[in-house]
């Protein structure tokens, strides 16, 4: 069980959230199978093409409630609403930060949980056409309980439904529209394991890239994972070329145990290994994501290690200096330690990018605001995560070095 695999002092949820509310029992409609909503149709006697001018309103129209749908009769508005949903997510507060290129929404979902997504646009720059990524949410909250992660210090609330997971890339491509501009990348690098929920994220990536749904190249969608392994075995087995991103942040076992509490389930080794075949079967190499914190797993020697660990894989690697996050006793790395780190991994062979933060100052690490919203925890038991975290890294750290 998960739960074993990651239950620990340090893992276990900082803050304590207040019950969800009663869920809405319609369906999201981006989340209907087509064939589902044919049926629908044809028993209450409707022409098919009513199906088509549905997924028109869904897959490129804005409107949010079934009676905004003025190309279908009332009376079919009416049986629609009843039975489904338009979207299953609220209008969002939007945050805005690096001048407006990055925007963050805190969406509620029907049961009053919060979710977050970000939004990152970068303008086109010589021969680089402009790219909008949206970052999207598969689960409220997240078990796996990454001490650096804000969506770690919730705990586990809910897997998200394939409706709620493609309604926030359709909530960007009706905003990107009112600028004048398209979607052109997703990433699942939101709240949430994507692989714990790899059914839905599947469903939804699937609507996400079909060309009479949304549309978006396999290649632009990006899956980042902790590091399930049955979910990357069900990636290979799905077969869609999918940018797989796997959250590396240590090579050496005993500091990835503290830093991603999953890797004493699933070792990074096998995980490798299985990426490596992601990678084979795909042709698409696969983007190891390393945070970078002060003093912890940003020495020479895990530089090393991480040459070793991924040394003729078809990688890349991304440096992320860690968004400091409220309840950690953790800093980012400084630049010049990243850079060095940086070198190491070059002259081992491997592609290494470094990547500058968005939106800092919004709390744009997914689950920042969701967690502020959530409660604040009580000093004692922030000092005592503090406390364990510390003991626990120290450990680590002089386990690696003997
Ligand atoms: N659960 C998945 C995807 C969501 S997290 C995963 O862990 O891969 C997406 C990325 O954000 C991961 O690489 C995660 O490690 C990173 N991340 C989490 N907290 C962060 C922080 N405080 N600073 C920088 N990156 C962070
Ligand atoms: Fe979950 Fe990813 Fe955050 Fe770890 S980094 S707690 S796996 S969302």
């Amino acid at each position: 069980m998960l739960s074993e695999a990651v239950s620990d002092g340090a893992a276990q949820p900082l803050i304590s959230v207040p019950p969800a509310g009663a869920r809405d029992a319609r369906p999201g409609l981006s989340g209907v199978p087509k064939a589902q909503l044919e049926r629908w149709l044809s028993e209450r006697g409707q022409p098919a093409y009513r199906a088509r001018q549905i997924a028109d309103h869904v897959w490129a129209g804005a409107a949010q409630t079934a009676d905004e749908l003025r190309t279908l009769p009332a009376a079919l508005r009416r049986d629609l609403d009843a039975t489904y949903r338009l979207t299953t997510l609220e209008q969002p507060e939007l945050t805005p930060a690096d001048g407006g290129l990055t925007q963050k929404a805190l969406h509620r979902l029907d049961d009053g949980r919060l979710i977050e997504t970000v939004l990152m646009r970068y303008p086109a720059r010589g021969w680089r056409r402009a790219r909008a990524t949206a970052c999207i949410s598969s689960q409220a909250g997240c078990a796996v309980g990454c001490p650096f992660c804000a969506t770690g210090e919730l705990g586990f609330w809910r897997d998200l439904e394939v409706a709620e997971i493609v309604d926030q890339v359709r909530f960007w491509r009706q905003w990107l529209a009112g600028v004048g501009q398209r979607l052109t990348n997703v990433v699942f690098m939101g709240m949430g394991e994507p692989l714990l929920n790899v059914n839905r994220v599947l469903d939804a990536a699937a609507a996400i890239t079909d060309r009479s749904r949304f549309g978006l190249g396999a290649r632009h969608v990006t899956i980042s994972t902790s590091g399930v392994l049955p979910g990357i075995e069900r990636l290979i087995a799905a077969g869609p070329a999918y940018t797989l991103a796997v959250s590396l942040h240590a090579a050496r076992p005993e500091l990835r145990d503290v830093l991603v509490p999953l890797n004493r389930r699933y070792p990074i080794a096998d995980v490798v290994d299985a990426a490596g075949r992601y990678a084979a079967t795909t042709g698409r190499r696969v983007t190891y994501e390393y945070v970078m914190i002060q003093g912890i797993n940003d020495t020479p020697a895990d530089a090393h290690a991480a040459v070793n660990l991924l040394r003729g894989q078809l990688a890349h690697v991304n440096l992320i200096p860690m968004n400091p996050v409220a309840h950690t006793p953790w800093q980012p790395s400084p630049a010049s330690r990243v850079d060095a780190f940086a070198a190491i991994l070059r002259a081992g062979g491997l592609g290494t990018t470094v990547r500058r933060n968005r939106g800092v100052d919004i709390g744009a690490a997914c689950g920042q605001l969701a967690a502020d919203r959530a409660g604040a925890p009580t000093p004692a038991a922030i000092a005592r995560r503090q406390e364990l975290l510390v003991v626990r890294s120290a450990a680590a750290i002089s386990a690696a070095r003997r």
